[in-house]
């Protein structure tokens, strides 16, 4: 299939040509890397805008069951869904414990849902690229919501952070000491955090967490970004879908706002200048790695050793000889 075929029927939703663009995009040869530049190139523009939700949250609270119950909540509204998942443990084993269809097996059979696992690669950099392309596809083949999946693990979720509109960070019912294992930095990031499980005998001590959460949220510095009561904390249960149609409208109050103060499209621009930067560094830490920059850099070291040059004069002729 040429670009310009995929393009068209990339546009026109089909869901195989998404899967294989996709594909285009997570690949690392050089050929396929110019055609997917021109593929996403060719869709700038196209389709609609998307509201892209990151979620996040440590494995075993529920982020599977949520977006399980979530998506096909929306789908059932007449929505299109797509989840993508970053997972850097996949990285490691090769494998994606969040790429496992079965566990979301009732929303990806809803033909308004698109489930796509997180690639299995190397570099966090490489993953961080492919998400973020794989969102501008799934937003031209016309998805309205796009959940972005991680573990709070590393980097992973500030990388997520960068590619959605809303962030969403999902926690378990709490003893009132086990508030402060959630890292500062994380609440910062989040616009809702969903308490989960607020069921059965956990619902008593998941509206305690959720209280206390609620207090700590509100001793934060107040974000430009927000509408009076944001960032916000509220219970739901994933498994008996409680308070996720609270959580939806909560989602479209912020979202509404910020695109009519313009922080949706201003963070929108700030995230395209941000991984425009990213690439350019990791572009050239590509390069670096290459064999004969390796080689180069072996040889301008020796020099540098056996005090022929300085270093400032072999990183100066490693940059301009061998880097371009
Ligand atoms: P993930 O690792 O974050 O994707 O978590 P899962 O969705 O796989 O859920 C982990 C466990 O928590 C499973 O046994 C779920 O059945 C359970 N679980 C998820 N959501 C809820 C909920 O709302 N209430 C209760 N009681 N259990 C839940």
């Amino acid at each position: 299939m040429d670009t310009e075929d995929l393009k068209t029927r990339v546009l026109a939703g089909e869901r195989r040509a998404l899967a294989r663009a996709i594909t285009l995009v997570e690949s690392g040869r050089a050929d396929h890397r110019a055609q997917a530049l021109a593929l996403l190139d060719g869709l700038k523009g196209h389709g609609r805008e998307a509201l892209r939700i990151g979620l996040s949250g440590t494995p075993g609270v529920g982020k599977s069951t949520f977006i399980e119950t979530f998506g096909c909540m929306l789908t059932g509204k007449g929505l299109k869904v797509a989840v993508l998942a970053v997972d850097p443990s996949s990285a490691r084993s090769g494998g994606s414990i969040l790429g496992d269809k079965t566990r979301m097996e009732r929303l990806s059979r809803e033909k308004n849902a698109f489930i796509r696992p997180s690639p299995a690669q190397s570099q966090l950099g490489g993953v961080a690229r492919r998400t973020r392309e794989a969102i501008d596809l799934c937003e031209a083949a016309g998805f309205d919501v796009i959940l972005i999946e991680t573990v709070g693990v590393g980097q992973s979720e500030t990388m997520v952070a960068e590619m959605c509109d809303l962030f969403l960070l999902l926690l378990a019912p709490a003893g009132g000491d086990e508030l402060q294992g959630v890292k500062r930095g994380i609440m910062e990031m989040a616009d809702i955090l969903l308490i989960n499980k607020a069921d059965g005998d956990l619902k008593t001590q998941a509206l305690r967490t959720c209280a206390d959460y609620a207090g700590a949220l509100r001793l934060l510095r107040k974000r430009p970004q927000d509408p009076e009561g944001f960032p916000k904390a509220m219970t739901v249960s994933a498994v008996e879908a409680q308070g996720l149609e609270a959580a939806w409208q909560e989602m479209n109050t912020l979202a509404r706002w910020r695109r009519e103060t313009g922080h949706f499209a201003g963070r929108r621009a700030e995230q395209a200048r941000y991984w425009f930067e990213a690439e350019v560094r990791d572009g050239l830490l590509a390069r670096l790695r290459a064999a004969s920059a390796r080689q180069a850099m072996r040889s301008l070291a020796a020099e540098v050793e056996a005090g022929k040059l300085t270093p400032g004069q072999a990183a100066r002729q490693m940059l301009e000889e061998h880097l371009t």
